[in-house]
């Protein structure tokens, strides 16, 4: 543990290469160190490792959960819990707010506005439920001293701010349970903004609610995630925002030309306005998946038999359409991109941009995972790949954590609002 103990002392006394922000790696001026294994486990296990997009939440109301029992990727498909947290050494991150999107009226609206401050009641929950594994964090310093503690650091973000309706003033209830990031929309268009993966623009950009929706993050002091959001959608994300803004969990274009990840020109523009790209581990991201002839007829019957709208289905029919979908995954398995293709991301992303701009948001329990990085007990295999890159200590702290953090310093920094910190006391 020296090196966690070096880097929180460094973190402590506000160390500026530790914060710095356009300073040039020295990848370059050094060659790749040779360090056996032990040797990067033990400088693994001493990072502050983060990931900005934890989908874990989404499990937490489900009967039986328990998040220290260990479990596995083959057992059940989950990537996340205590025993394996601990196992890949990952800290903690942003555990996130997602409520599928519906109808965009207000019928719609207050069901999900219920759903949403639900999950976060069920995030305050888990924290108190395993209160001596896990805490909620709210600043940048919570987070230094809840590692020094030896819990796990749990930040919220909301992935799409659908629940909000058309009501923004909403924001302040969410910010003062703990949510500190938030990004606009998700796979289609909303009230707030264009979707990267949906047919048509229907704002060509933000919303005039989706500007309303940049200007309280600001004021309350969030961190603004353009994930999913449309490539004119982050623009005007950053045209508008006082602070650098994040992409939670998102791709190059110049790796794979899916509309989930961006073009150069943009992800530089992120970058030189301080922000911080999360690079993601979604298959169907990183690469073309072609699924087998086999799957995609059984696929095709089961949609057959079931539909796309399971609206109004009893209890019994959802349990044997889950149970149906399941035998298909199990027997005709989906394809899967690898742990060298996610690497390919991951460089191709810091070439681009440099180290103090890049971090990963793997998109765990919520479709992330590749062939050799099943889940986060492997997250070590990251370090040594980026070890064997030539990537300095101090490069690799900040991809695991350091960078997202300076974007959350600098949006507790610009807060506007006079929101007292007594609310936010767990
Ligand atoms: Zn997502």
């Amino acid at each position: 543990m020296l090196w966690k103990a070096l880097i929180i002392t460094a973190m402590v006394s506000g160390g500026a290469a530790l914060a710095g922000c356009g300073a040039p790696s020295d990848r370059a001026s050094r060659p790749a160190p040779t360090q056996s294994s032990s040797d990067i486990s033990a400088f693994h296990a001493g990072l502050m490792v983060l990931d900005s997009h934890l989908d874990t939440p989404i499990r937490f109301h489900q009967s039986g959960y328990k998040f220290d029992r260990k479990a596995s990727w083959a057992e059940d498909g989950t990537h996340v819990d205590l025993y394996r947290m601990n196992e890949g050494g990952l800290d903690g991150g942003f555990w996130v707010i997602y409520i599928p999107q519906g109808p965009l009226n207000e019928t719609a609206f207050q069901a999900v506005r219920n759903a949403a401050l639900m999950r976060q009641t069920a995030i305050r929950e888990f924290a108190a439920r395993y209160n001596q594994q896990v805490e909620l964090a709210f600043t940048r310093d919570d987070a230094v001293r809840i590692l020094s503690a030896g819990k796990k650091i749990v930040f919220q973000s909301m992935e799409n701010a659908y629940p909000l309706g058309e009501d923004i003033s909403l924001l302040e209830t969410f910010y003062a349970g703990g949510l500190r990031m938030i990004g606009p929309v998700h796979f289609r268009n909303n009230q707030f903004a264009d979707s990267a993966t949906d047919i048509a623009p229907l704002h060509d950009g933000l919303s005039p609610l989706g500007e309303q929706l940049v200007r309280e993050a600001n004021h309350l002091g969030l961190i603004l995630d353009g994930s999913h959001a449309s490539d004119d959608a982050v623009r005007d994300m950053m045209a508008l925002s006082t602070t650098p803004i994040v992409l939670s969990h998102s791709g190059p274009k110049g790796v794979f030309d899916h509309p989930r990840n961006l073009p150069d020109d943009l992800l530089r523009d992120i970058a030189a306005a301080g922000g911080v790209i999360q690079v993601n581990a979604y298959g169907a991201y990183l690469e073309e998946l072609v699924p087998s002839a086999a799957r995609e007829k059984a696929l095709a019957g089961w949609t057959a038999e079931y539909g796309g709208d399971a609206t109004g289905f009893s209890v019994d029919k959802l349990a044997a359409m889950r149970t149906a979908r399941a035998q298909i995954d199990a027997e005709f398995p989906a394809p899967r991109s690898s742990f060298e293709t996610f690497m390919a991301h991951l460089l191709y992303m810091l070439e681009l941009v440099g180290p103090d701009h890049v971090g990963i948001g793997a998109d765990w329990d919520g479709g992330g995972g590749v062939i050799g990085m099943d889940d986060v007990s492997q997250l070590p295999r990251i370090t040594a790949a980026l070890v064997d890159a030539g990537y300095s200590d101090s490069d690799i702290a900040k991809i695991w954590g350091e960078n997202l953090l300076r974007v959350l310093a600098d949006a507790e920094a610009a807060r506007t609002s006079g929101l007292s910190s007594p609310v936010l006391v767990q």
